[in-house]
């Protein structure tokens, strides 16, 4: 006889436990089935969020399904059938497209999610708004992660917000499928038919799955054929990151972090970082995560001083190609500006490694930001439609040192699943298309001091976030050129 999952040393309990903190996506991924097979849950969708609240109410679950009831009980969602019906495709399991199915899940579509990698292996610390640090919390981020946003702490590093955010995706029912890359779309055969995706391995058995939604969220550099990106080509910016091993001890807890020292602020500190150093930089901003983490801009000159750029070369990517790289004296300058920029207060600063086993230290091109011209488009062939989202860097790339990624990266995935909803409620294409154009043009612009201050009251909908929209301010005769008839070239 089965023991009742709700019963002292029930073994579900042990594995629910497990799952909560599992550290890793493969982990998290093995936990999960394991669990479902356990309680003999099947399915997908709400159903099976449903299934696994009613087969765990023991205390620690109990106060978790307490916080996602109360998030899907939003009006937003008519109760889970606002996309019931909808089959939605989210390309990348970065945080954006994880939020974003979170999101399509709550609405009660059908949320399929592929990701090309089996780990999330980025240390990399991201900025949060208060409006995402109230968004996670509602999603019960605590649980997963007790450390989440202690005290005055709003930063998390990418790998925990991903693993957060798979957790709850999993919980609500989408499915989640890692090793398989997006290649492309292959239009409806006939009538019948409806659209689906090419992809690696094509041995796949979602080749066969068809959709009506794609959401893109692959990140900076994948967009989906049939958007335009346009480039904004600012003066050269070498952007440079780096993580050391954090051992919590009490002489690291004690250095305060830099939330972000830009040099029209503090003339001074860059004096003496340069004349004590020969590092010349634009900025710098700390934060004491799973890791210490900086990120820098520096100038191309103390670079090249240093010996860290080799030559210096007219175009960005030769300038920064590991040929013209030393990566030993890359690794002395980034040390010597996070030792200098903590006033040597943190003892032995010792490398965290990266998903390679190398030395966390990487240098990135922000000259050269890209976003897409366009938020979103609709695709139709022998009769069938697609909708098209982008969300996430995939949309619009962000400038780390600012910290605007993943806050524009989660109002983006709002906005997208609002669009989802427009467009199950059967509302024309073109008005779908204007309306999300027209909310997109706020995008860029948005900072915690211009978009409403209730964040408590933030949802989907756009009106509760950005203050004095107009919804209509693209008309839908201007986006008939995202109205794509024909087959995908
Ligand atoms: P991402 O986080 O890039 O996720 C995209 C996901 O899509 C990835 O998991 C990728 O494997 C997957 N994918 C891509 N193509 C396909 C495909 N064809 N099929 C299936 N899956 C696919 N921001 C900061 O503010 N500070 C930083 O220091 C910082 N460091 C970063 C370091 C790296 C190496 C990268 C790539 C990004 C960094 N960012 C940083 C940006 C930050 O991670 C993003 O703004 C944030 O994660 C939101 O991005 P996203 O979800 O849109 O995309």
């Amino acid at each position: 006889m089965s023991v009742p999952a709700n019963e002292p040393g029930n073994p579900a309990h042990a594995i629910f436990e497990r799952f909560l903190r599992a550290g890793e996506c493969q982990e998290v991924l093995g936990c999960f089935v394991e669990l479902c097979q356990q309680l003999g849950l099947q399915g997908t969708g709400l159903q099976l969020y449903h299934g696994l609240k009613a087969a765990l109410n023991y205390w620690n679950a109990k106060a978790l399904w307490s916080k996602l009831d109360k998030k899907a009980g939003h009006k937003d969602y008519d109760q889970g059938t606002a996309c019931a019906g909808t089959k939605c495709l989210v390309v990348g399991a970065g945080p954006c497209g994880l939020r974003a199915a979170i999101e399509l899940a709550l609405l009660g579509a059908h949320v399929v999610l592929l990701e090309k990698r089996d780990s999330f292996s980025r240390n990399n610390v991201l900025h949060l708004w208060p409006f995402t640090i109230h968004d996670l919390r509602a999603l019960g981020a605590k649980k997963f992660y007790g450390r989440f946003c202690t005290g005055t702490l709003d930063h998390i590093s990418i790998r925990q917000l991903q693993l957060i955010l798979l957790k709850v995706a999993l919980l609500l029912g989408v499915e989640v499928h890692i090793n398989v890359r997006f290649e492309g779309l292959v239009p409806p055969a006939g009538k019948a038919g409806g659209w689906q995706a090419v992809l690696q391995p094509s041995s796949s058995p979602l080749t066969q799955y068809k959709f009506d939604v794609l959401i893109s969220a692959g990140g900076g550099k994948f967009v989906p054929e049939g958007f335009k990106r346009k480039e904004t080509r600012g003066k050269l910016a070498i952007g440079i990151t780096t993580n050391f091993i954090n051992r919590h001890s009490r002489a690291e807890v004690e250095v305060a972090e830099i939330s972000g020292v830009a040099r029209i602020y503090n003339q001074k500190f860059f004096q003496n970082l340069y004349n004590k150093t020969g590092i010349d930089l634009e900025n710098i901003v700390y934060y004491k995560d799973d890791t210490h983490y900086f990120v820098m801009t520096a100038k191309k000159q103390s670079l090249l001083k240093k010996g860290v750029i080799l030559q210096d070369k007219a175009d960005i990517e030769s300038l920064l190609s590991p040929e013209n790289v030393n990566r030993d004296a890359l690794l002395s300058y980034a040390k010597e500006a996070a030792n200098f920029s903590t006033n040597y207060c943190l003892p032995e600063l010792e490398f965290a490694l990266n998903h390679r086993g190398l030395p966390d230290v990487d240098m990135f091109d922000f000259t050269c930001m890209t976003r897409s011209e366009n938020a979103a488009l609709v695709r139709e062939h022998n009769g069938s439609r697609l909708l098209l989202g982008l969300v996430g860097d995939c949309l619009v790339e962000p400038f780390w040192p600012l910290g605007t990624g993943v806050a524009r990266g989660f109002l983006a995935a709002f906005d997208a699943a609002w669009m989802v909803r427009r467009w199950a409620a059967g509302t024309p294409p073109l008005e779908v298309l204007a309306e999300r154009e027209s909310i997109y043009q706020h995008l860029s612009q948005t900072s915690p001091d211009n978009t409403n201050k209730n964040i408590t009251q933030y949802s989907i909908d756009p009106a509760t976030r950005y203050p004095n929209i107009n919804l209509q301010a693209i008309k839908a005769s201007q986006v008939r050129d995202l109205y794509l008839v024909g087959t995908v070239e």
